[in-house]
């Protein structure tokens, strides 16, 4: 059954309104100000309403996880002063839409992409923030950099002129309770101020989605990558995905 769209444009609005109470909410517990963790809403597989209708509630980041799917919003919405986050996995052949749409890319885990991103990011442009994607229980499924590969990625970035090397970002291992998530939040924590001690700062974590948002920002999280608690469960077909 279809729903009543005004009735669906009212439900994502209740849920980012309950998402930024549970935000503030635990920023305010761990005693951190109220701005240090920003809500990147995920609209992959979501419809371009939903979208508009959460730019008109004032929030302004989204994240796109396929490149041809974000393409067309990305394209439609041009009238809106959106912040567009890549937070897919990054074929080299994509690249170029990438460097030209996105504003972010939280997903950078190896040097050809970063290459290729700062060469085709156009010059006239600010340069594209990026994020270290660390594949922190080296999963093989699951794209990231090693651990022990992190601080050569990120001094091969530092030198790329078009690119801004922002953080790090994480998806933990796939477990049935959130709060053994808390550990990798941590260790991610940790990794950035190793990092920062040896003259690689960087001022992003991103970290936490929709189960496990609290137990990120107790960790540090800068930005929480929200999807299914906004919009609920994603409807969208998509041909190839890519992930
Ligand atoms: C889909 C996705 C999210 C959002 O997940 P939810 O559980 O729906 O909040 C966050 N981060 C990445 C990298 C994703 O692919």
């Amino acid at each position: 059954m279809s729903q009543n769209p005004l009735q669906n444009a009212s439900q994502v609005r209740d849920h980012l309104t309950e998402v930024q109470h549970r935000v503030k909410k635990t920023l305010l517990e761990g005693q951190r100000g109220p701005g240090e963790a920003t809500i990147l809403s995920v609209s992959k597989q979501q419809p371009i309403t939903a979208v508009e209708e959460l730019f008109r509630a004032g929030q302004v980041n989204f994240g796109e996880n396929f490149v041809q799917e974000a393409t067309k919003k990305i394209t439609k919405l041009e009238h809106l002063n959106i912040d567009w986050h890549f937070i897919g996995h990054i074929q080299s052949n994509k690249t170029q839409d990438i460097a030209k749409q996105f504003q972010w890319v939280h997903t950078v885990d190896r040097m050809k992409v970063a290459t290729r991103l700062n060469n085709q990011r156009p010059h006239h442009f600010a340069p594209l923030n990026v994020c270290i994607q660390v594949n922190q229980a080296t999963e093989p499924q699951k794209g990231g950099v090693d651990p022990t590969g992190v601080e050569a990625l990120a001094r091969g970035i530092m030198e790329l002129p078009y690119l801004q090397l922002r953080g790090l970002m994480t998806i933990p291992p796939t477990t049935k309770n959130p709060a053994d998530s808390a550990q990798f939040f941590a260790e991610l924590r940790k990794l950035k101020e190793q990092l920062a001690i040896k003259g690689i700062p960087m001022d992003t974590l991103s970290m936490g989605m929709s189960s496990d948002l609290e137990i990120a920002i107790r960790e540090g999280s800068t930005i929480v990558r929200i999807g299914t608690a906004i919009f609920g469960p994603r409807t969208l077909k998509i041909k190839n995905p890519n992930k």
